[in-house]
């Protein structure tokens, strides 16, 4: 598809018509399977200030926390007993010698109790080349880095002066070279974003060739810098636009891991199920201690829930990995 193409789309031309195409390359590529991945929100401590977060380093209101390897290990614990394929360790950046250590015990603690059969997801922001290698090697098979957003003038009014989109695209770059199965990702709806640039962002995944896509609604955090800026979308706008976007994504990359995003059944209680028929097959079910979990707030109204879903085929005990990914 070429970008007038995707911009119709996006624009609602033919919601139907673009679904049911969707559906129909998911349903021959992928399958009707959804996988599943644990959750599990690591810390709420971050280096970094992104404009639009509620856990950035300047929201003073936060109580931050940090698990404890015996609390992440018994959140990993539930996720294989639970015969999730897969966890996902997500959070805040950092970058001390003491907390890459950290994380690197954690990989191979997992590692070394699960074997190959519970798939790992990191999500820990950007890191030195060093790092990205070590937890490769300490077990790591995936990593999930969203680039916000494709536009440099986009990226740099959501960030604080000095974040760079190139450096993150070249992070996504070194992690694909390294063997990692990469994850990037948008966010749909941001004040200033025009749909011209969501069919960027599309192409600028199809152009990383990525192995899997998490992406989803932006949510005002009224801790957060941004949220005092009006973006032009509705959260119901946000839904629907972030609906083609799977669907588009799904159609233009049919083999990839597609997530079904917290923050899209955060702005519509069906977001989960809708998104899994646009052509989502991953859903990360949150396995974060209660307690810790309401501390990890990265936008107003955060929900939550684990969900069940009829018409499709859980895999249950199987690792998923991205049908794209080719080592
Ligand atoms: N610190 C890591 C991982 C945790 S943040 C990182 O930034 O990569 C994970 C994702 O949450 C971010 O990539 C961002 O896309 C999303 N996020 C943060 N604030 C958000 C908000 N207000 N609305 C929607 N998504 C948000
Ligand atoms: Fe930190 Fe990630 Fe939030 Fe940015 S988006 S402030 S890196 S947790």
């Amino acid at each position: 598809m070429n970008k007038d193409e995707i911009i119709e789309w996006l624009l609602g031309c033919d919601d139907d018509a673009l679904f049911e195409r969707s559906a129909q390359i998911r349903h021959q590529t992928v399958g009707d399977k959804v996988y599943l991945r644990g959750l599990i929100e690591l810390s709420n401590i971050c280096s970094k200030d992104c404009l639009y977060c509620g856990i950035r380093k300047s929201n003073s209101e936060v109580e931050r926390y940090a698990l404890s390897k015996e609390q992440i290990m018994s959140a990993v614990d539930l996720a294989a007993e639970l015969r999730f394929g897969s966890v996902v360790l997500q959070s805040g950046e950092q970058t001390s010698p003491s907390f890459v250590d950290f994380i690197d015990n954690i990989l191979r603690t997992i590692s070394s109790k699960y074997g190959e059969s519970l798939g790992i997801t990191i999500s820990i922001g950007e890191q030195s080349e060093g790092v990205y290698r070590r937890w490769r090697s300490a077990g790591a098979h995936r990593y999930l880095l969203r680039m916000e957003s494709s536009s440099d003038e986009l990226y740099a009014k959501i960030h604080p002066a000095g974040y760079i989109l190139s450096e993150r695209l070249d992070a996504l770059k070194l992690l694909k070279k390294l063997g990692y199965q990469v994850g990037s990702g948008v966010m749909i709806g941001l004040p200033y974003q025009t749909i011209e640039d969501l069919a960027d962002d599309l192409i600028a995944m199809r152009k990383l060739d990525i192995d899997m896509c998490g992406m989803g609604p932006y949510i005002e955090h009224s801790a957060a810098p941004l949220s005092k800026i009006e973006t032009a979308y509705t959260p119901e706008e946000r839904v629907k636009l972030t609906l083609r976007m799977i669907a588009l994504l799904r159609i233009e990359m049919p083999t990839i891991n597609i997530a079904a995003t917290t923050a899209t059944e955060t702005l519509d209680i069906n977001g989960r199920v809708k998104s899994i028929a646009a052509g989502a097959n991953v859903m990360m079910p949150n396995l974060t201690p209660l307690d810790m979990r309401q501390k990890y707030c990265l936008y107003n109204g955060k929900t939550s829930t684990n969900l069940e879903i009829e018409n499709y085929n859980i895999e249950y005990g199987e690792r998923g990995d991205s049908l794209h990914y080719k080592g």
